[in-house]
């Protein structure tokens, strides 16, 4: 047999006070909230009652606001990692952060103070298209603190950056020769000239061809015309880079007061941590 409408509201009515008694619930009183005025609490066992219900309302809002912008944040996070990844920075130096360079003595203080400087204040050297030089010995985290640059170029200045060594550059203008090249000259080096940042490592390791210097000249000069900033990353000391690079491209990296870093230290680590 069907049950009644009152026989099934007495019984809905049953339950829902068996839930109330379970939940400590002992009736209802009317109650006040200062900012949302006059509302029916829940009496409680221990003697309080149940808090406005709008103001749970609103506590609920903002608690899905919050997720959503932490939603958000980890969307740009991403897209940030994604783009980290982009820059083709070798894998083992992904995680190089300032924060895990190791300092031993003064001169490694200022050189991790100068790029710290640089990635910090990146906004207005690239407005100004300021190259930075790091320069020095094997093994002494070069190639390290270019990466911790491009993790604070990428996630704070939300800049783009491009990691590469001359061989490869050199690699792809090579390329292009040829009726049967992928892309042209022109686009070869269009790859070098676009990034916000372009990192040149192991600038001067074949101590300069002349083939080499005439497409670090193309790629510093193409960067300069654009003003944006290079960083060069080179085992050898200011005198002989000039030898290797060639004086107007030199020049060019001179221009808006590039800065040079010296990592000229000798490095105890120098063999097993190379870089
Ligand atoms: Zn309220």
């Amino acid at each position: 047999m069907e049950p009644t409408r009152s026989n099934h509201a007495a019984s809905v009515g049953a339950s829902l006070a068996r839930l109330q008694q379970s939940a400590g619930i002992t009736g209802t009183a009317p109650a006040k909230c200062q900012d949302h005025g006059d509302y029916i609490a829940n009496t409680l066992a221990d003697g309080g009652h149940t808090s406005c219900p709008t103001c749970a309302q609103q506590r609920l809002a903002v608690a899905e606001a919050e997720e959503r912008v932490e939603q958000q944040r980890q969307a740009i996070a991403a897209k940030l990692e994604r783009q980290l990844g982009q820059a083709l920075i070798p894998v083992r130096f992904t995680t190089k952060t300032f924060e895990n360079y190791r300092t031993e003595n003064d001169r490694q203080q200022v050189a991790l103070s100068a790029c710290q400087g640089y990635a910090a204040n990146f906004t207005e050297h690239a407005a100004d298209g300021r190259c930075l030089l790091l320069l020095g010995h094997v093994g002494n985290g070069k190639t390290h603190m270019a990466a911790a640059v491009a993790g604070v170029v990428v996630r704070e200045h939300r800049r783009n950056v491009m990691y590469t060594t001359v061989a490869r550059v050199c690699q792809q203008v090579k390329a292009s020769y040829g009726k049967e090249a992928e892309q042209s000259e022109r686009e070869a080096m269009d790859l070098f000239r676009a990034p916000d940042l372009l990192i040149l490592d192991e600038v001067g390791a074949s101590y300069g061809t002349d083939f080499e210097r005439m497409v670090m000249f193309e790629v510093i000069n193409a960067r300069y015309e654009d003003v944006k900033p290079t960083i060069v990353i080179s085992n050898l000391a200011a005198p002989a880079l000039v030898g290797a690079l060639g004086d107007r491209t030199v020049d060019r990296l001179r221009e808006g007061g590039g800065i040079v870093v010296k990592f000229d230290w000798d490095s105890a680590r120098r063999e097993v941590d190379r870089g």
